[in-house]
């Protein structure tokens, strides 16, 4: 199968090299263990792919969106899962664009190189859900200090991670003129907060994600890990939201094209009935319906890419191309597996895995319903319904 609008084939050839080492057997047996891919991800960090968005004078290799997507594609289409590792991609964005020079001076190269793993983005709370002008996770100066308490929850890879980015209210509601001010990003250096001030707990939950729930109880935080100027933190976490967007977009593409080539691959070698499932129309109908959605949802993926890449907005763009690209890969997932029949449920084919695996990407980093609302609010000029 080709994608046509793309020409990437010496990275893809690159990526997919590197399963040689990592083949479907491996992710089968992390998942069964509930373990974390490190030596995967180990293997990723050293190849260099984990910092293309870096640019070069801080180590990386200065890649643009549409070449750190076919990273995070192909990682998926092999067979592996991004959710691992993609934070370590696009979570560096809030400091190289927000960040002083010392901060990016002193973190990106270490990120770029592996050394530091900024794995981690703390936003969600368990009272205010994606209403996040009201989260209530502060964070109170005092002399050279700030002073976080509050609770946060599905915060992923914070046990892989040695830096983590953390949004805060620094100036309570009641007092900001719009209720998107007064919120502040910090980096927060996982090793001095974990167990003084900072409290994880684990969330077991249906696919292998490392994901937590955060205590804070008067965690210090010095001074100089401000991200920016203080207040402006809602607006820097936004700033991000494009790349982090069309990077999943691309990662669900990668698990549709996974799951076409699987249930297409079955049902020309099962034989029922004396023949291949393959060629009853039922059978097959579906998933070419499910390769149209896919090629159609990777346009829009391209789109985004393009205009990001060009500095343009992308807003919509981004927004749209996860949306469609969740929604056909989940589409693909339910083909693939259906296609299958019974084998679909062992494990040993991979598939309900993987079906485990993309469904996440309709609830988060975002859900459905809030893509509706920012298209309806942002690019059809309705009433803000929230
Ligand atoms: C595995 C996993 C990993 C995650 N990792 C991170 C992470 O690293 N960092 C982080 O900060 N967060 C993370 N999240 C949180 C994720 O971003 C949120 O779960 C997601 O944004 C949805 O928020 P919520 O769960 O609070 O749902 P809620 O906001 O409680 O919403 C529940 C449902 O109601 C719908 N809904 C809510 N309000 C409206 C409305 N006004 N109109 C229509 N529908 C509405 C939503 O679309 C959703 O379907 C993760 C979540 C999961 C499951």
């Amino acid at each position: 199968m080709t994608t046509p609008v793309d020409d990437h084939q010496d990275l893809r050839d690159a990526i997919r090299a590197l399963f040689a080492d990592f083949p479907d057997d491996y992710f089968l047996k992390i998942d069964e263990a509930r373990a974390y891919p490190e030596a995967f991800v180990d293997a990723l960090t050293k190849a260099g792919w984990l910092a293309a968005l870096i640019p070069e004078e801080y180590g990386g290799s200065g890649l643009g969106l549409a070449e750190a997507s076919v990273i995070m594609e192909e990682i998926n289409r092999n067979g592996g899962n991004s959710g691992a590792c993609h934070g370590q991609m696009y979570n560096m964005g809030t400091v190289l664009r927000h960040g002083s020079d010392e901060q990016k001076a002193r973190y990106l190269p270490k990120i770029a190189s592996g050394e530091l793993r900024l794995q981690s983005m703390a936003v969600t709370e368990p009272t205010t859900g994606t209403d996040t002008t009201r989260i209530r996770t502060t964070a109170v100066k005092k002399a050279d200090r700030y002073v976080v308490n509050g609770q946060k929850v599905w915060i992923s890879r914070v046990q892989h991670s040695d830096l983590m980015i953390l949004l805060a209210r620094t100036t309570p509601l009641s007092e900001v003129r719009k209720k998107s001010e007064g919120m502040s990003i910090f980096i927060v250096d996982l090793h001095d907060a974990i167990g003084k001030g900072l409290w994880v707990r684990p969330i077991p939950n249906m696919v292998n994600h490392e994901t937590n729930e955060l205590f804070f109880d008067e965690l210090e935080i010095p001074e100089e890990n401000l991200i920016g100027e203080e207040g402006r933190g809602f607006k820097y976490i936004l700033d991000g939201l494009n790349a982090e967007r069309t990077l999943i977009a691309a990662e669900c593409m990668g698990d549709g094209y996974w799951f076409i080539d699987r249930a297409r691959r079955y049902a020309g070698e099962r034989e029922v009935f004396g023949r291949p499932i393959g060629a009853n129309q039922g059978v097959q109908f579906p998933i070419a319906e499910a390769y149209i959605e896919l090629e159609a949802a990777n346009l829009m993926r391209w789109q985004a890419c393009r205009l990001f890449d060009a500095g343009e907005p992308c807003g919509a763009q981004a927004n749209m191309a996860k949306h469609l690209a969740a929604k056909a890969s989940w589409e693909a997932a339910n083909v693939c597996l259906q296609t299958h029949g019974g084998f679909g449920f062992a494990t040993e084919y991979h598939v309900e895995r993987k079906f485990r695996e993309t469904r996440l990407y309709q609830v988060a980093p975002i859900s459905t319903n809030l893509i509706y609302a920012y298209v309806a609010e942002h690019v059809l000029g309705l009433p803000k319904s929230y």
